[in-house]
């Protein structure tokens, strides 16, 4: 299938308008291959799996763009592109897996991608791994401080220590100890 150039599409957000395909439209799609929204379709969806979902609008077809984790080796992701007419027709898909060739390609990743359609035709949201929003706040983000304030008694734990034993125990405790400790410890005292 013929597609537009990859940086022309945009993240999909409420406020854009999407071909109104329903799951009329869809299921009329998938019969002719024999498949449905099954389980696997949903789970995916849910369990996001699908990374992004972007669009293009062109005069005549409206193109969708997403990507899916494979479910077994999620370090590969397989791209996904449909096309809708206007009406909301599916015209063509693909997928890269080997099961989801084009130009009317219909494995699971594209089901699940039309499944994603679907939803934000429906609801104007879409479960994604990260939306667009996310992701370049993520890049202006300052990095979370892993570590705790340190507090002033931690500072001067060793000073602390002394002083205790040095109560407890005055006379012991300054002879045993080497002259330099001696000295700050008790500046510190
Ligand atoms: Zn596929």
């Amino acid at each position: 299938m013929s597609l537009p150039v990859t940086s022309g599409y945009k993240d999909i957000n409420s406020d854009m308008q999407m071909a109104p395909i329903d799951r009329q439209k869809a299921t009329d799609y998938l019969k002719r291959f024999q498949v449905e929204f099954d389980e696997t379709v949903t789970a995916l969806y849910n369990d996001k799996f699908l990374l992004y979902l972007r669009l293009f609008s062109s005069e005549s077809l409206d193109f969708v763009k997403s990507a899916c984790r494979a479910e077994m080796k999620k370090k590969i992701n397989y791209v996904v592109d449909i096309s809708f007419t206007k009406h909301g027709i599916v015209h063509e898909a693909q997928c890269e897996c080997g099961a989801g060739e084009g130009p009317f390609g219909h494995c699971k990743h594209v089901r699940t991608v039309l499944y994603a359609c679907l939803k934000f035709v429906k609801t104007g949201d879409v479960k994604v791994e990260s939306s667009c929003t996310e992701q370049l706040q993520a890049f202006h983000r300052a990095k979370k401080h892993t570590g705790s304030p340190l507090k002033a008694r931690d500072l001067n734990m060793v000073g602390t220590k002394f002083v205790t034993l040095r109560t407890l125990i005055p006379d012991l405790f300054i002879f045993e100890m080497p002259l330099i400790i001696r000295t700050t410890f008790t500046t510190r005292a």
